[in-house]
């Protein structure tokens, strides 16, 4: 087969008869994913901030009232959590349907969009019915019947991509979902496996490049998660303002009342005046490409 298109992993063929859906019908074509009032894909670049877990209903409120107040749109938190060992202590709780609840009450009082893990099939209807773009996680990149199940709400779905994964096979997983009929896929990068890190406790690298790399051959909207991607709060801002200027088309990031009592990774979340701080830096970043944060 003949592959003219630049570098390796994703042919000219491909594009044609693996990700039809995916590929970017001609230079131009951008999708735009709109969540209630909010779009991924055009000049604004949205941001989803929050905990890494919902930890209780008191703390979700706290980070919904903060982030209307300094105007950012989307709220995240895991009210079901995927953690790499079994065992979880007093600390390491999941707040399941409760968690829901609290996020649903939160984003419906501060007029917010929110987004939430899913990691069983059974709580897929309670999910939709809480929160507004379902959140595959990385572990769960390539469990396709999820992946088809969760597409035929048509509900939006951030895709985050599995940390060992090409971008042949996150592409292939997006396209799962766009073959039920759903074109409401936002990408989400958070870092990826490799041998060297900068950092003993990071097990991840922020892989940039991805994000031109989507852009020229897939019309969907990618996001950046630079919070898992460093697992180091003190990274976390140079890695958003670099994804803004790679083209970031919005930031999924951790931000905590209170970052060293964290219930889960107390290293990478921001507390209140560090992600205010950032907000100020991103909109100069994002003003300099005539976008604008939301
Ligand atoms: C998360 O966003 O809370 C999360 C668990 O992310 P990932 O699936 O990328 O590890
Ligand atoms: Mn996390």
């Amino acid at each position: 087969m003949d592959n003219k298109f630049p570098g390796k992993d994703i042919s000219l063929d491909d594009l044609k008869s693996k990700i039809p859906l995916c590929a970017k019908k001609n230079i131009k074509h951008k999708s735009i994913v709109k969540v209630r009032n909010v779009e991924f894909g055009g000049n604004k670049i949205p941001f989803l901030a929050g905990p890494n877990t919902v930890e209780n209903y008191k703390m979700i409120g706290k980070v919904g009232k903060f982030l209307k107040s300094i105007k950012i749109s989307g709220l995240r938190g895991g009210a079901f959590k995927p953690l790499t060992f079994p065992y979880r202590s007093k600390k390491y709780y999941e707040t399941k349907l409760d968690g829901l609840r609290w996020l649903k009450e939160t984003k419906n009082k501060y007029g917010l969009i929110a987004t939430t893990e899913i990691m069983e099939l059974k709580y897929l209807d309670d999910i939709c019915h809480s929160t507004d773009i379902i959140q595959i996680g990385s572990r769960n990149m390539q469990n396709y019947p999820l992946l088809t199940e969760c597409a035929k709400t048509q509900m939006p779905i951030m895709l985050k991509r599995h940390y060992g994964s090409s971008l042949r096979d996150w592409l292939g997983a997006a396209e799962y979902i766009l073959a039920e009929g759903n074109k409401n896929v936002i990408l989400c990068e958070r870092g990826v496996s490799v041998p060297h890190t900068h950092r003993s406790s990071s097990r991840f690298l922020m892989d940039l490049q991805v994000i031109p790399a989507v852009q020229e051959i897939c019309h969907l909207p990618i996001i950046s998660d630079p919070s898992h991607a460093t697992f180091w709060a003190p990274w976390v801002e140079s890695m958003t303002l670099a994804s803004i200027a790679a083209g970031a088309d919005g930031i999924l990031i951790e931000v905590h009342p209170d970052p060293k009592n964290a219930a889960v990774d107390p290293l990478q979340p921001l507390n209140f005046n560090q992600f205010k701080t950032l907000i100020q830096k991103s909109k100069k970043v994002a003003k300099s490409i005539n976008k604008k944060i939301v």
